[in-house]
Formats: structure tokens, sequence, C-alpha cells
């Protein structure tokens, strides 16, 4: 019998076991439900990502550094570089840890199975339809509700009726992770504590190399995906050129989409459904930070089902939606100084980033670390 066929029954069926997955299935689990993760891909898996989180997530997922640092990687970081194009601004140092690098083949994997959620790994979502006051998954699994945490191609998310990648305007990204030989670590001048970030000249978008114990990850995400291949690979062999990098990467880069928050307009509820993490179009909109919003939507979903007390109908999950737009504001918006031309309001963005008052404060506290905003909950 095909894994497909095999029938299951539970309370809630989450359908992808990203961060915000298992940080879903890990609250209704602990309130006692019956949680069913389901996943195409079998775990550790990896996924295209930079792995850097802020100590919000930490204390969101109320990670325990210590035992999570075993045999796993989890670099600490007080310090970052910001530039534009290859240009490095002197470095902004913290007087104590502000973020932590970490690998989402580990990361996710170590959440995953902390959840204590049942899991049917390697299963692929194919369809869904009523059965009653239930949802019928694949013919075979009936669940009382069904949540879309499949990440930014998530098939529950079409469901609803969002029209994946043909109206969006998407983020394009493309990285390499690998681990360094000696040689290459030794020839590295990029420093764990400190990664860094280099905006695009024309600020759709930003490149990365992001040291994480002896893996090193370098990357390069803007919006839409014109020519995105050449412009990695001139930002690679820039740093390279400079001897920021080893110039012999291993392996090709890979690539991946995802909506940021103000651009995204996807459905969130329907009639015992809702969407998740980058299925729900929820990254920062000037970082790209996906995991933490992710994570967050992910308990607020799972507060959603439990106050609703067994009625799923989408009147009562309606409050999900309501806490998505308190926690990240309103969808939209127009960029600041929009009422100046494109060229002067570019001018003046690439003035003030290479500022170390501007750096500091709007870059990196304000944007990338969310410093004033709290762990959710806390
Ligand atoms: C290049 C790049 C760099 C990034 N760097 C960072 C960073 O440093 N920090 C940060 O915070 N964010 C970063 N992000 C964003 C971050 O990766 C995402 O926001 C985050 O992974 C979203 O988590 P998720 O759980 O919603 O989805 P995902 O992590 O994408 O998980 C979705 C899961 O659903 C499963 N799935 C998909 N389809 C199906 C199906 N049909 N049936 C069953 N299962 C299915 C997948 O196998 C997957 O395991 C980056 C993104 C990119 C592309």
């Amino acid at each position: 019998m095909s894994a497909q066929a095999r029938e299951d029954s539970c309370d809630v069926l989450i359908v992808g076991g990203g961060p915000a997955g298992s940080s879903c299935a890990r609250v209704l689990k602990r309130a006692g439900l019956d949680v069913l993760v389901m996943d195409k891909s079998e775990f550790p898996r990896d996924k295209v990502c930079a792995g850097w989180i802020t100590p919000q997530v930490v204390e969101e997922l109320s990670l325990d550094v210590e035992d999570y640092a075993r045999g796993r990687v989890l670099q600490p970081i007080n310090s970052f570089v910001t530039g534009m194009g290859q240009r490095a601004n002197p470095p902004v140092r913290y007087d104590k840890v502000v973020s932590y690098g970490i690998r989402r083949c580990e990361f996710d994997h170590y959440l995953l199975e902390r959840s204590g959620a049942r899991l049917r790994l390697g299963d692929t979502w194919k369809s869904m339809e009523r059965d009653g006051d239930r949802w019928r998954v694949n013919g075979g699994i009936s669940a009382a509700l069904v949540i879309g945490a499949g990440g930014h191609f998530c098939p529950v998310a079409r469901f609803l009726g969002a029209h994946l990648g043909k109206e969006e305007r998407a983020i394009s990204a493309q990285e390499i992770e690998f681990a360094m030989s000696d040689s290459q670590a030794a020839l590295c001048v990029v420093s764990g504590q400190q990664p860094e970030l280099y905006f695009c000249e024309d600020l759709k978008g930003y490149g990365w190399c992001f040291r994480k114990g002896n893996y090193l990850n370098v990357g390069l995400g803007r919006e839409g995906n014109h020519r995105l291949a050449e412009q990695v690979q001139a930002f690679a062999q820039g740093l390279a050129a400079q001897g920021r990098i080893p110039a012999d990467l291993p392996g090709k880069f890979k690539g991946h989409a995802y909506l940021l928050y103000a651009h995204a307009n996807r459905p969130v509820i329907g009639d015992a459904v809702m969407i998740i993490g980058d299925a729900a179009g929820l990254a920062y909109t000037q970082s790209g930070e996906g995991i933490r919003p992710a994570i967050e939507s992910g308990m607020m979903a799972a507060a959603t089902a439990l106050a609703a007390n067994r009625d799923y109908s989408s009147t009562r999950l309606l409050s999900y939606e309501t806490s998505l737009r308190a926690r990240f504001g309103e969808r939209g918006g127009a960029p600041a100084l929009s009422f100046l031309p494109t060229t002067l309001r570019l001018s003046i963005a690439r003035a003030l980033m290479q500022t170390r008052w501007f750096a500091r404060n709007v870059i990196l506290d304000r944007w990338f670390l969310h410093a004033r905003v709290p762990a959710l909950g806390a």
C-alpha cells in the first residue's frame, strides 16, 4: 500500500515540517491535541537559507542553547559588516550576542523531533476534500483542521486560492553552504562572529557571507529573478577577488523564492484551514528574515485553534488574521520618501546607508535585529 493511501485520523494535520509547522505542532501537541505533520521530504532535509536567527527566536522557542549546541552549529554573532556593492563599511560591534548562525538541516530536524507530533515524512500533499465537518487529505487522512506550512509553494495555500508565482512580487535568492577545507578556512577572512551584508546598488536586495563554525554560507537575494545567477556569480567573484572568501567554492548555488510581508496578498484562513510561515508570505520586508515570522505565525495559529474549541469555521479562525495584522502591521504601504523621484530617493538612501549611525540604528537594530520587538509572548 502506498504511503498516500494509508488511512489515518488526527485533530490537526500540518502540511510542512519547517519552523512554521513544527512550532505550531509543538503548541498544539502540548495542549493535548493529536497532531500529524506531513512533509514531502525525509528529515534531516536542507532548506535554502543563510541560517541567521535572533535571540528573540531562541526565546520564543525556549531553545536550550547548551543542549542545541551539542553536536550542532550555533554560531554566536556580536558584530556586523554592512556595505554597498562590494565596499565594506567599518564593522558595527555590540557588547553582547545579537544573533546566531544555525544550519537549517540541523535546526529544522531538531525542532520537528522536539514537537512531539506524529510524523509522516516523505509524504506529499496531493489533494483534500470536505468529508462532513472534516477534511480528507490524499484520500486517506481525516483531519478536523488542516494547517498549510508548506513554504512559498505550499499546495494548501494554492488550494485556498493563492496564485503562486503568477501575480506575486517575490524575492529570488541563491546561496551555497559548505564545510570549508583546512586551507579554505585558513584563507577565509570572514569571521563567524561578524557576518557581512552588502546591499545591491539599486537597493533591491543584498548579498551576504556568513561563516558558521567551519561552514561558509554565501548568497544573494533580490526582488525579481532577472539575471539573478549572473549577479550572484559577480558578487561571489568580487568577494573572492578581495580575498574575503575562497575562490574555489564547491558545487552550485541553490535558489528559492519567497514573499515579503508588504508585498504578499494570500488568503490565510478558510473553513478549517489556516496558512502559516512562508506559505502566508510573512518574511520581514526590509531584511527578508522569515524564520521568526514563520515561528510566530505557527504559534498564533495554534493559539487560534485552541481558542476555537473544535469549531474551526472560518469565522472562528478570523482572530488568526487579526493577530497577524496586530503583530506585523498592514500589508502594502509605500517606501520611505516615495514622494521624491526614484533617482533622488536612491541617492539619499545610498548616502545614508553608508553612515555609521544609519547602519547601526536603522539597518541593524531596526530592520535586521528588531531590537525593540520583544519575543512573542514575552
Ligand atoms: C536564500 C535564502 C536565505 C534566507 N535566509 C534567511 C535567514 O538567514 N534567516 C531567516 O530568518 N530567514 C531566511 N530566509 C527565509 C526562510 O528560509 C523562510 O522564511 C523559512 O524557511 C520559512 O519557514 P516555513 O516553515 O514557513 O517554510 P519552509 O522552511 O520552506 O518549510 C516548508 C516545508 O514544507 C514542505 N512541503 C512543501 N510542499 C509540500 C507538499 N506538497 N507536501 C508536503 N510537504 C511539503 C517542505 O518539504 C518543507 O519542509 C531565507 C530564504 C532564502 C530563500
